[in-house]
Parts: structure tokens; sequence; C-alpha cells
């Protein structure tokens, strides 16, 4: 086995997860978010598994052209929209759609001399106060882009919801309720649930849902755990016991001495650290798998190594060590370490190898 880390991508949890996207928004196309190297599964490969989704987003348009190089046919959606006027002949030449969120895109939406329309997705700020045109100058926006030669109709119709995950907080009602308000009847597809949305907003699915984080198999609600959405794991991250060590009551472990041996114990050291992308702010007590059985780090995570206090137990020189996955949910990690489960999976780098089965 090898003793790189490893990223071990389940292709068909990933499938397992569109399904249950279907199943709970039944009457909603699915818009994919592959954007950060599909929250870093991968975007090429994962992109190449999601037959069955009607489209693609990403953030930003070398994600996009990185797609179509590779092959990807489907419908791509920047998520960000474009920056400059002179993005659009590519945008064009290239069949990829757009968020427009700003007025000065609108501007240069309807001022360019394109060679033929493309889909847009009308933005509305529904109360994120991120990204998306103002409630007030919907209507003028909207009649412009209607108006447009360069805009395919029907439009679709947009905004994105900012503590969904959260199922007590009143603001996600406030905001569908003044999405719903600022389009009125206007025509047009409406797309507003992200993976939270979907989960656990049902009256926000509308005609396109945007998950991200939930195609991964992981939980988008606030302490959430995928089982609770029959979503399966879709990354295991793992790597390999390199030296088992002995330590003696008192002595010091790692970078900065700063835990040391309550009493005689054994230590396995791990090939995986911050490096590749393992969280250095992990506190002692962070659980790691080794044999099914959950064993607390110690001492500081260091750039290529962690060490974990096993005990008395024999534990093989080589043994995989599971970082997270299906056992030890991602969700868990991202408690442990303060963060939460997007940020864990996007910073994997590149020197650990994928696996996709
Ligand atoms: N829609 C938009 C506009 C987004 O920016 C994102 C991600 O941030 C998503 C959908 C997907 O979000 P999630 O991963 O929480 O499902």
């Amino acid at each position: 086995m090898s003793r790189r880390p490893l990223a071990q991508i389940n292709t068909s949890a990933l499938l397992h997860n569109v399904e249950r996207i279907r199943d709970m928004a039944p009457h909603s196309k699915i818009l994919a978010v592959l954007k950060a190297n599909a929250y870093g599964h991968g975007l090429l490969a994962v992109a190449a598994q999601l037959k069955d989704v009607h489209a693609f987003g990403v953030a930003r348009i070398d994600e996009a052209l990185m797609l179509r190089a590779g092959g990807i046919v489907k419908p791509i959606v920047l998520l960000e929209g474009f920056f400059h006027a002179d993005e659009l002949s590519q945008i064009v030449a290239s069949n990829l759609q757009v968020v427009v969120h700003h007025p000065a895109q609108v501007e240069a939406l309807v001022k360019a001399e394109l060679e033929s329309p493309i889909h847009v997705w009308l933005k509305i700020d529904s109360g994120m106060h991120r990204l998306g045109v103002e409630p007030a100058d919907f209507k003028e926006i909207y009649q412009k882009l209607c108006q447009s030669k360069n805009v395919l109709q029907p439009m679709r119709l947009m905004t994105h919801f900012a503590c969904a995950d959260e199922k007590d907080n009143p603001a996600t009602a406030r905001q569908l309720a003044l999405f719903r308000q600022t389009i009125g009847d206007a025509a047009g597809e409406l797309s507003i649930a992200n993976s939270a949305g979907v989960v656990g907003w049902p009256q926000s699915h509308g005609d396109w849902v945007r998950p991200g984080l939930a195609l991964y198999g992981v939980s988008p609600m606030d302490k959430g755990r995928s089982a609770a959405h029959a979503l399966r794991p879709v990354m295991t991250f793992s790597s390999s016991v390199i030296a088992v060590r002995q330590v003696r009551q008192g002595d010091a472990v790692g970078y900065g001495a700063s835990w040391v041996a309550p009493k005689d114990t054994r230590l396995a050291v791990v090939a995986i650290g911050y490096g590749d992308g393992y969280p250095r702010n992990a506190p002692c007590g962070t659980p790691v798998l080794i044999n099914g059985k959950r064993y607390p780090i110690v001492g500081r995570v260091s750039m290529d190594m962690t060490t974990v206090d096993i005990g008395d137990d024999e534990i093989a020189h080589g043994a995989q060590v599971i970082l997270w996955g299906e056992d030890l949910p991602v969700e868990e990690i991202a408690e442990q370490v303060q963060t939460i489960p997007y940020e864990l999976l996007c910073n994997i780098t590149s020197r650990v190898q994928f696996r996709y089965i």
C-alpha cells in the first residue's frame, strides 16, 4: 500500500447523493456546484460522473474552461458572472451561462455585440448582501435584460441564502419572502436552494436547485451529519503509520513540546500534515480511525506528520489511518477544529494522491 496520503473518491456514493437530492427536490432541475476543484474532489473526474444533472456551476471562468477543455459539454453557469465585457466573447465561444448580479454587468451585456445570445441568471440580493441586484432595481434591470438581443429567454431568477444551515433562523423565511415579493409575476425559472435549502427548506426548491456540499455526501446543516439526510460521504481521506514509538511519562512530543505524556504510552506517527491539507490547528484529542477504532491526536500537527496516542494497542507499521470518511464524519473533524467541512475538503493539497473507485 502507498504511504502517501490518499483521497479516495467513492463514485457510487456521489451518484447516490444525486439520487437523494432528486428525491428531496423531485420537481427541480439540478445545477451541481463544482467550484474549487469540486470541493476538493477533482473537477473533471466528478463532472464526468454526473451525467444525470442538468448543469454545472463554477465560480470562475478558468474553472469553466477547464471543464470544456476536458470534454464536458453540459451547460455551465459562472456563479460569479463576468468581470469585464471582453470576457463575453469567450463566454459565447465556450457556450457558458452567466450570473448577472450588478448593474455594471447589465450595461456591459446589453451593449455588447455578441455572436449569439446567452443564458442569464439574474441574481437578486434578498438579504445576504454579498452579490445580487437590489430588490428596488429589479424591475428596471429585468426589463432591460428581457429586451436585450443578447439574452435568451426565459431568464433564470435566483438568490442565495445566508443562514439556511440554521433551521431555526428566521432570516431564511425573510429572504424567501423578499425574493418572491421582488420578482412578483416576472417570467423566469426560479433558483434559490443551495444544499441546506434542498435539505431543510422544501419551499425554496423552485425550478432549479444548486447543491454543492450535499453532492459530496456532507451535511449542510449546522451540527448536522450526512446520515441524517441519507447522504453518503464521497471522500475518505487517509494515510499510513510510518513509525510506532514508546514514550515515557513526562516525555514531550512534537514541535513546541506542547503535549507531555501523562503516562507511559505508545505513539503512532502518521504521514499526514498541514502540507497535505490536514488542519494544523487540530487540537489534541481530534480522532483518527485505525483498524476501525478511534485514537486521539496528541502534540502539534506538523507539515508532514501527526502523532496519535495508541496506548497499549498493537498497530502495524504501514497501517491505514483514516482522517475522515464514512465512519469518521468530516463534519465532526470540522467541529473539532472550529471550521466548516467545506474548508477541510477544499484545503487538500496537490501532493495527496487521488483514487476513484
Ligand atoms: N449557489 C451559489 C450561488 C453558491 O455560491 C454556492 C456555494 O457557495 C452554492 C449554490 C452551493 O452551496 P452549498 O455547497 O452550500 O450547497
